[in-house]
């Protein structure tokens, strides 16, 4: 079955087809970072995660960016109050959502490009649509005529008109230097006393939030653009539509984004997450054992400190994220994320149960298939095409789900050999790689030391043996070990100097 998406620019699933066979251009709207980002945030990029792991799966080679938005309004406004400038003020947050993304698995993309390091190609882009007649000045600052691209609304199916009568109810005093109040600024003039502002042709200034995604855009895939842009449901109006303004009015030769994808919400309570809104949980919250503290006080389960002590609350909250549709709602519940660690305990039993078998004796590849290895075919398949079909994880979890099921139904009538226990496993394996959950969270700074000596204790004597697998040149067993380790999340290495491990 061939791969399809829902494609919010024409409302229905379409086939996938790429502007270049075998490649796909992918660009995702990432943070504002004037704060810590919540959890609802991490739906959008997980959502990211499992789309580029299963475009990987399917053999395509990718170029994706997920850009940082470090300057905007807020970011400006707070890092004035606080007397610093606008890198200063937001590198932390940088630096958390980076780790924050490491700690849910999230694979990095190609690019990171940072708002602030593309400013020239902002400024050429206005000036474009300036000389195309797009755009316009008024007092320093630049504005989008919107009235010249007669596709405005298509994406977001707004009729320009109805904007017009909604601008007219909501006027503004501040605006009266637009010609027409549906425009929007490409560029805002600076006040002597901004902190934050750039030359420009128009004067000093800062870019508006709209041009900053499709700037880079431009700067990193060229006038084609890419074949998917992705962001949450509230970006698709105004911040998509004016995207698509601003890219196809300065660069009408280029198709600009072929297919859009947007995740759906994370609900508190029935309420959107948001920073505004107040009601948010930062993934900071959940990374270290004092910030979980804090959260028991806030009606978090004391659960909750336990999967961290196990080493489960990344993967679970990432579990949680990912285990429903990308456009359905998701209320997020503390009950949730305890089913999630359940879940993926499940799971890694039945692959511990396997590589143990794998490991007892030397795997001799199967020559004609067995009911062990006909289920890891099937479920793998049944796997890859739910996914083909706009990401649907509900119908890939449940063949993972089944797969563990009818596998301990088998294991209760028969004892596969070390081959058929690794054929089988091979599903879990396969599936693990969009999945990422069959690891332990790596070991946490400060956590039980007592613990993490019996862990390292166990990696040790999985490596010795090994190591006497390899000297009977019984290759199958250690490979079947190195798997072993591979899901416990450690690499390791052959050096001259013996194996050498660390975590992944
Ligand atoms: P922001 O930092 O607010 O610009 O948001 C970064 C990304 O997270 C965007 O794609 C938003 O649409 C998305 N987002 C924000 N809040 C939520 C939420 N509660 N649930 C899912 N995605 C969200
Ligand atoms: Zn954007």
């Amino acid at each position: 079955m061939a791969l399809r998406f829902y494609n919010s620019l024409t409302g229905r699933k379409e086939e996938f087809s790429p502007s270049r066979p075998d490649f796909v251009a992918i660009y995702s709207c990432g943070p504002t970072v004037y704060d810590y980002a919540h959890i609802g945030n991490f739906r959008a990029f997980l959502f990211v995660d499992l789309l580029r792991r299963h475009l990987l799966f399917r053999g395509y080679s990718l170029k994706q960016a997920i850009n940082l938005t470090d300057v905007e309004d807020k970011i400006i406004q707070r890092a004035a109050e606080r007397g610093m400038p606008i890198d200063q003020y937001t590198a932390p947050f940088i630096e958390a959502f980076l780790e924050d993304l490491d700690f849910l698995r999230v694979l990095a993309p190609e690019h990171r490009p940072r708002a602030t390091e593309h400013i020239p190609a902002m400024l050429e882009m206005i000036a474009e649509l300036q000389r195309r007649q797009h755009a316009y000045v008024a007092d320093g600052s630049v504005y989008f005529r919107l009235a010249t691209f007669s596709e405005y609304g298509r994406l977001s199916r707004i009729d320009p008109e109805q904007l017009r009568a909604a601008a007219d109810g909501r006027f503004d005093a501040d605006e009266y230097t637009k010609e027409d109040l549906r425009d929007f600024a490409l560029w805002k003039a600076a006040s002597a006393d901004d902190a934050a502002a750039w030359a420009s042709p128009w004067g000093r200034g800062r870019p508006g939030w709209h041009i900053e995604c499709s700037a880079m855009i431009q700067d990193l895939f060229g006038p084609q653009g890419v074949d998917i842009h992705t962001g949450g449901i509230d970006l698709l109006f105004p911040h998509h539509e004016n995207e698509i303004a601003q890219s196809r009015c300065s660069h009408p030769e280029g198709a600009f984004v072929r297919y859009w994808l947007h995740n759906e919400h994370l609900l508190v309570d029935g309420r959107k997450m948001s920073k505004s809104a107040g009601n948010f949980y930062a993934m900071v919250d959940f990374r270290d054992a004092k910030r979980i503290k804090d959260l028991l006080g806030r009606g978090a389960p004391e659960e909750l400190l336990r999967i961290y002590e196990r080493g489960n609350l990344g993967v679970a909250i990432r579990y949680l994220l990912l285990a429903t549709h990308y456009r359905q709602k998701l209320n997020f519940t503390f009950d949730g994320l305890l089913a999630a660690e359940q879940a993926i305990l499940r799971l890694r039993r039945a692959a511990e149960r396997l590589s143990e078998i794998c490991g007892e004796s030397a795997a001799v590849p199967e020559q004609t298939t067995s009911p062990w290895s006909a289920l890891s075919a099937e479920s793998l398949r049944l796997f890859g095409d739910a996914l083909d079909d706009d990401l649907n994880i509900s119908r890939a979890l449940a063949a993972v789900f089944d797969f563990v099921r009818e596998l301990n139904i088998l294991l209760e009538s028969q004892r596969p050999d070390a081959g058929q226990a690794a054929a089988a496993l091979n599903f879990l394996v396969e599936a693990d790689r969009t999945l990422d959950l069959l690891r332990a969270d790596p070991p946490i700074p400060g956590s039980s030391a007592s613990a993490d000596q019996k862990q390292r204790e166990r990696i040790e004597a999985l490596i010795a043996d090994r190591q006497l697998a390899r000297a009977a040149r019984n290759f199958t067993q250690a490979d079947a070990i190195r798997l072993q380790l591979d899901q416990m999340g450690v690499a390791i290495k052959d050096t001259p100097a013996g194996v050498v491990w660390q975590w992944k």
